[in-house]
């Protein structure tokens, strides 16, 4: 069995109502990932995925790499995403009950990688349930003790873009790698993913729909999505 929770980073967009909708019709459940400035520009869009029940997560107000950054600095890049997501969920109408954190790049923060843990940790972020995760490389890093919400597979689409020459059989081709560079096997057997899938809109000028055929694909390969699950 391949069971896969969704994460879609970097909302919100023009494209977000789009993708909920998609996901909603075929019940793919999922984390969302928000810079605090794509909520500024794109708001409506996200109060539309609050509406719908998604959670969405905090991954920092202008996305920097935070081993570039200092820990002061990457405090308010996150206190300050914090604020616009609060603001956020009252303008929907919705309670606020998980705050799920993701750095962007999965950049940890370098030598302040500790510092932002305890930061995560005492302010009230969620850790998503990785128990199930079965790769051990996943505990030998570390990763089950943090705080963050780091990934195990990237579908990579983000790569897109005209002149990089990747294209969306790239992404195809990365999905059946059984040996990936990074990551785990998306379809071998008893496999348990945190899958991460972006919502950029320029991927979606590229190729329309693109969320649509990489997520088909998964699930005509028989991945079941699964809910998130917070440890608290
Ligand atoms: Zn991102």
């Amino acid at each position: 069995m391949i069971k896969a929770l969704l994460t879609m980073d970097d909302v919100s967009t023009r494209n977000t109502p789009a993708i909920i909708d998609y996901l909603e019709e075929k019940n793919i459940p999922v984390i969302m990932f928000a810079w605090g400035q794509n909520i500024e520009n794109f708001r409506g869009e996200a109060i539309y995925a609050l509406k719908k029940g998604v959670i969405i997560g905090n991954h920092s107000y202008t996305h920097p790499h935070f081993s570039e950054i200092s820990f002061e600095e990457g405090v308010k890049e996150i206190e300050k995403c914090e604020s616009v997501l609060d603001k956020l969920y009252e303008e929907a109408g919705v309670k606020r009950i998980y705050r799920p954190f993701r750095f962007p790049y999965g950049d940890k923060g370098g030598d302040n990688k500790q510092k932002l843990q305890e930061y995560l940790s005492e302010h009230g972020f969620d850790k998503v349930d990785d128990r199930n995760i079965p790769y051990p490389w996943w505990k030998e890093s570390g990763l089950d003790k943090d705080i963050d919400t780091l990934w195990t597979f990237d579908f990579a689409e983000y790569n897109i873009r005209p002149d990089s020459g990747f294209t969306i059989e790239d992404v195809f081709k990365r999905m059946n790698d059984t040996n990936p560079y990074s990551g785990a096997a998306l379809f071998a057997p008893d496999s348990y993913h945190m899958l991460l899938l972006h919502a950029h809109d320029e991927t979606e000028e590229m190729v329309p729909e693109y969320y649509k055929q990489i997520l088909d694909e998964c699930l005509s390969r028989g991945v079941e999505f699964v809910k998130p699950k917070f440890l608290r």
